[in-house]
């Protein structure tokens, strides 16, 4: 039996109104993306990348068309499901290396807080978060606040914190705009890993 795609977009509108102007931000996109599979999406500044993440993320809803996330559909979806959805269906890394994590709190404790809002103990969130920093390579660096990390350090931990209750999908916006080159291909190499490790389906929006 074949298995419907984790991620379907169909048609999907999205349109801001501030006061009387319309912006279309998404135009009838079509998208599918596979259970298991690591998509990057391309686009100009300005083209909805941003946009689509949110709306992935539960963050936004769409205006119009058809879209569903492993099976949930998240036109029609209520207030509380949403809630739930974004906890347990989704990490989200955003672009700003700051924006990802609290800067009074270390790596390892940055990993451990999205578990406190489920009923994982606190030992269990321990073990856990440190071997979240081991995968993201942060190990080492566990005890340290963001501001003694450099910004593709910091945007290993933010990956260790999207993943910290086990999303099967993982988000990224731009997560390497603020890098350089070499650790922007470090960073990319380690969605690659995090997909065969975790199985987590990944996507990632970039301008470039
Ligand atoms: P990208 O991430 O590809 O640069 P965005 O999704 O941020 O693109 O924006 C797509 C379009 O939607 C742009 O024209 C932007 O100005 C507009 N837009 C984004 N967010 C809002 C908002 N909250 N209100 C009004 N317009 C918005
Ligand atoms: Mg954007």
């Amino acid at each position: 039996m074949r298995q419907d795609p984790y991620i379907v977009c169909e048609d999907v509108f999205k349109i801001y109104k501030i006061a009387d102007l319309e912006v279309v931000a998404l135009r009838g996109l079509d998208l599918t993306v596979e259970l298991g599979e690591v998509v990057a999406i391309v686009g100009a500044s300005g083209s909805g990348k941003t946009t689509l993440l949110n709306i992935l993320a539960g963050y936004d809803a769409p205006s119009a068309g058809k879209l569903t996330v492993g099976g949930e559909d998240l036109l029609t979806m209520g207030a509380k499901d949403v809630e739930a959805y974004r906890r347990h269906s989704v990490g989200f890394v955003w672009q700003q290396t700051s924006r990802n994590l609290f800067p009074y709190l270390t790596a390892l404790e940055n990993v451990a807080l999205p578990m406190m809002l489920t009923q994982i103990s606190a030992s269990v969130r321990k073990q856990r978060s440190q071997e979240l920093l081991d995968l993201v390579g942060l190990g080492h660096r566990s005890d340290h606040t963001p501001d003694k990390l450099s910004g593709g350090e910091q945007q290993r931990v933010a990956i260790g914190v999207a993943l910290a209750n086990q999303p099967p999908l993982l988000l990224a916006d731009e997560p390497t705009g603020e890098l350089d080159d070499q650790t922007a291909g470090e960073i990319l190499d380690l969605f690659g890993a995090v997909n065969r490790e975790m199985k987590t389906t990944v996507l990632i929006v970039t301008h470039d």
